[in-house]
């Protein structure tokens, strides 16, 4: 169970067993990587696989999402190696309340002072360390330190910091409150439209037909990938690497590259992949009844 959990929440990434009740562990999720920026204020200061965006703008930062074992620890150093102070992090959020995403965040909130912001679905999620999950609730080695959330947003709100504008689009599915990110950045006389998407992969056990704890959840992806489908963006980021194939677009030391990341194609297959897994499943279930 564990697993099968740590094998699907990890991409399908080489996993490592783990003890009964012990947290799940993939090595890809804990292995270092070197910070970079990856266009204008946006840099990764993640590990190997799970991202985290540390957004910097003249009156703080903003960094969305964590991940497991030391990680506070890891973003911390890589936020200090960019030249930055983890201290002037103002604002805290994540595009959805995983442990492998949001593992660190009450460590963060700890360490940085920033107000920690989470779209009003996902609250819940938070504040009871995971164990609000309508998916993994019961499961021991899905469980986190659980981070008191300081404000919520709804979809289509904007988080503003030192001229800095991000939009929140709620993406539920994956979880009740998942939710994609927006911004605009200048560079080099362009205008790039960036999404930190949080992508509508399914996780083992789940029922998109309708569950007993999620009676939306077949509604809710639906209207998720069709939102997506619709969006028109240039640069292509996401909540794993390889979700959105980092590690085929840059290697450590590669020159900074505003283009790097632009793949409004790439984005768009993956959607689709995804909802063709999602409608596959649904058929699937429709007929077993
Ligand atoms: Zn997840």
């Amino acid at each position: 169970m564990l697993g099968k959990l740590t094998l699907l929440l990890g991409l399908g990434m080489t996993t490592m067993a783990s003890a009964q009740g012990a947290a799940p562990q993939n090595e890809n999720w804990t292995k270092p990587f070197p910070p970079f920026r990856i266009i204008g204020n946006i840099y990764w200061v993640g590990s190997y696989d799970l991202a985290t965006y540390l957004i910097t703008t003249p009156q703080g930062h903003i960094l969305i999402n964590t991940g497991v074992g030391d990680t506070a620890q890891q973003i911390r150093a890589g936020v200090e190696q960019l030249g930055f102070k983890i201290t002037d992090t103002k604002i805290l959020t994540a595009t959805h309340g995983h442990f492998d995403h949001v593992a660190g965040m009450a460590e963060l909130k700890r360490l940085t002072g920033g107000r920690l912001l989470v779209s009003e679905q996902e609250k819940p999620l938070l504040e009871s360390g995971g164990k609000a999950d309508f998916r993994f609730g019961g499961t021991a080695g899905a469980r986190f330190d659980p981070a008191a959330v300081d404000g919520t947003f709804k979809d289509g709100e904007k988080i503003s910091l030192g001229g800095t504008e991000i939009t929140v689009h709620h993406h539920p599915g994956h979880t009740k409150g998942a939710t994609s990110f927006t911004l605009n950045v200048q560079e080099r006389g362009k205008t790039y439209r960036v999404i930190i998407a949080n992508m509508g992969s399914i996780n083992p056990g789940v029922t998109v037909s309708g569950m007993q704890a999620y009676p939306g959840i077949t509604q809710d992806y639906a209207r998720t990938f069709l939102a997506q489908k619709d969006m028109r963006i240039d640069v292509w980021l996401a909540s794993h690497a390889g979700q959105f194939r980092m590690h085929e677009k840059y290697k450590p030391g590669d020159a900074y590259d505003p283009e790097r990341f632009v793949d409004p194609a790439g984005f768009l297959a993956a959607v689709l992949r995804l909802e063709k897994v999602y409608l596959d499943q649904l058929a699937r279930e429709r007929n077993a009844k």
